[in-house]
């Protein structure tokens, strides 16, 4: 039972939108920054968000030379390329809207390693620099083998060492934090601990439907229109969208005396990833050690999963040093049949913005701009 200044007050939107991740927190700004006047609420079912954008590594990157490689041998080339420029001015309308500082965000570049297996790429990789040159101004991959030894990375395991100058990283709680302050400076609401249990669309409006843990009853919101960015839970909401989940499960070590690298490295086909924090190593992947498992939407970490990552650390990655972990956690990503995200109205009032795959912190922005534009284009 809702109380007068209640219902005058907290209940009806402009817009609502489900989910205050990367995605929904940057269409929130979008909308925000185009329309000041709008009211506009977020709905997060977490306390935090709780998904993967406050649980990922923190890659500002958009394609190793090998997923490049294997993207181009299943989508069209035009397509490939058309989502590099997308993570890519993604990355850059992140970094602007909030800045470098308040995202903790470090242009040290990326790097991959080459293990005997996927030395056949070096051979393509003058062919890949010149085909980004659309995008880019210089060559994005470099050579770097004399790094190897300098990282403290097992010569054995690692047989070469390409850079791509474009790619950084970000802190990414603390980006989150800068994203979440951002939004409520422009006005917009958001509310935790708000689960979307189901919604109404007529001609005028849609009624919301959001579970009320204090009361065990559910309350009503109205808007004018609703945006879902519940990225790998949507099928909770939409069932038959083409949106399959995918965890990551993710280690951070306790400080090392000597940590010889920084920067963020992908390994094995993107399957692994790895970077510094400070003098910490944050290393994460292995969905490919069991597919069919890892299509969980449960905040689990797994014990092969994170054994295995203990492992690499301790014999490819830092076999110099005694290693210690100090957390581990999981994420929620959401994969399709093809790498492009999904924006589409699912109906005359709802629009709906999802499945970034592993590349939301690059995508994010964009998305949000684009579900922006989408909407204040009906109205
Ligand atoms: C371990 C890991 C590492 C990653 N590393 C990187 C990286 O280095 N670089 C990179 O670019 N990307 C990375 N990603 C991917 C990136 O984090 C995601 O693509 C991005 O965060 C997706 O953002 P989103 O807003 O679409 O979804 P989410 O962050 O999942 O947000 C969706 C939100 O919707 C909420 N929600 C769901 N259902 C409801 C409901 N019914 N009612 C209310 N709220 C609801 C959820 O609680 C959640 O907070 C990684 C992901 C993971 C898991």
């Amino acid at each position: 039972m809702l109380s007068y200044w209640e219902t005058t007050h907290f209940i009806a939107y402009d817009v609502i939108i489900i989910g205050a991740g990367i995605v929904g927190l940057s269409t929130a700004a979008s909308i925000a920054e185009k329309h000041p006047q709008k009211k506009i609420l977020v709905l997060e079912r977490g306390l935090l968000p709780t998904g993967a954008s406050t649980k990922n590594a923190g890659f500002a990157c958009f394609g190793s030379l090998t997923e490049l490689l294997a993207d181009l041998r299943s989508t069209p080339e035009t397509a490939v390329l058309d989502l590099v420029q997308e993570r890519y001015l993604g990355l850059l309308a992140l970094r602007q809207r909030l800045g470098d500082e308040n995202i903790g965000y470090e242009g040290l570049g990326g790097y991959e390693l080459l293990g005997e297996k996927e030395l056949y790429a070096l051979d393509e990789l003058q062919r890949i620099n010149h085909w980004l040159k659309a995008i880019f101004p210089k060559d994005v991959f470099v050579l770097e083998n004399d790094q190897i030894e300098n990282f403290g990375f097992n010569t054995q395991k690692v047989k070469a060492l390409v850079r791509n100058t474009f790619e950084g990283q970000i802190d990414t709680g603390k980006m989150m934090q800068s994203l979440w302050g951002y939004v409520q400076q422009k006005g917009v609401r958001i509310l935790t601990g708000c689960e979307v249990l189901a919604w109404e669309e007529n001609p005028q409006s849609i009624t919301i439907k959001v579970q009320n843990q204090a009361t065990k009853t559910h309350i009503d919101f109205t808007a004018q229109h609703l945006v879902v960015c519940t990225n790998a839970f949507t099928p909770q909401l939409l069932p038959k969208l083409d949106i399959r989940a995918g965890r990551g499960q993710v280690l951070i070590t306790e400080p090392l005396k000597n940590l010889r690298f920084k920067g963020a490295f992908h390994y094995d086909e993107g399957f692994f990833y790895f970077r510094h924090v400070g003098q910490r190593i944050l290393l994460g992947g292995g969905r490919n050690l069991d597919f069919e498992g890892e299509t969980s939407t449960e905040l689990l970490t797994t014990k092969p999963i994170i054994n295995y990552l203990e492992e690499l650390l301790k014999d490819v990655i830092c076999p110099y040093e005694p290693v210690t972990i100090a957390q581990q956690w999981a994420g929620i990503m959401a994969f399709g049949a093809t790498k492009q995200p999904i924006v589409q109205w699912h109906s005359p009032k709802v629009l709906l913005g999802a499945r970034c795959g592993g590349m939301g912190v690059a995508l994010g922005s964009r998305l949000g701009e684009k579900l922006a534009v989408m909407l204040l284009e009906k109205n």
